[in-house]
């Protein structure tokens, strides 16, 4: 438990540290529409961003529509997407996904997030990525990895399970930050916090940060 009296300031100085450290916040997934976006945070699981715009540049100039990737080949997609890992389940998911969005949603994606938890493959996370980067609705704090990791030893939440250390976010995080504290969290665990040997001398955030679980 953290204690919230405690952790409040210090989370808006952390807040304030990070907007300043990282003022384009803009998600390094290439998409042009939130069905785009949707597919593009599917693939990103366990992969590179880098390496999803690579194979996202081709696959959205073929499937350009909910119903394109619904009646698509699984065997032809999952060649497509083979690149990103795991790409059976991907595959399977994108195609599944897609045809749920053809059958109760006319092909759009929901602008609600218990509609898009729904959908096979979309868990809360890819759902907070998409109504925060596709639709600017901060529904929550997207909790991945790095956010996870770097809010423990900033003291922010003693929480390991994600659903949980977003409840302690939400609760120390102005809503209207929340969309993009997540971008920057992630963007800070992977070029300084990382999860072996962080560059706590090169942190933006090293005075506010009691490191713990950090070997020193
Ligand atoms: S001071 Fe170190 S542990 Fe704390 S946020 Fe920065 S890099 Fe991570």
């Amino acid at each position: 438990m953290v204690d919230l009296a405690e952790a409040k300031p210090r989370a808006k100085k952390i807040v304030q540290a990070l907007r300043k450290q990282y003022p384009d916040t803009r998600t390094a997934l290439n998409f042009s529409n939130p069905l785009e976006l949707l597919v593009a945070t599917i693939l990103s699981a366990q992969c590179t961003d880098v390496r999803v715009n690579l194979v996202t540049s081709k696959l959205f100039k073929k499937y350009k529509t909910a119903e394109d990737f619904a009646k698509a080949r699984i065997s032809t997609l999952e060649r497509e997407v083979q690149s990103t890992g795991f790409f059976r389940n991907k595959a399977k998911n994108i195609k599944a996904c897609c045809r749920a969005l053809v059958e109760k949603y006319h092909g759009e994606v929901p602008r609600d997030l218990d509609a898009l938890v729904e959908l096979p493959g979309v868990g809360r996370k890819t759902a907070n990525v998409v109504l925060g980067a596709a639709f600017g609705i901060a529904v929550g704090v997207v909790v991945d990895t790095h956010v996870g990791r770097i809010s423990r030893r900033l003291g922010l939440t003693g929480e390991k399970d994600a659903v949980k250390v977003e409840r302690d976010l939400m609760q120390l995080i102005p809503r209207r930050e929340w969309v993009d504290f997540s971008h920057r969290m992630i963007h800070h665990g992977r070029e300084v916090c990382m999860a072996r040997r962080p560059k706590c001398d090169e942190c933006c955030l090293e005075r506010w940060c009691p490191r713990i679980g950090v070997a020193s």
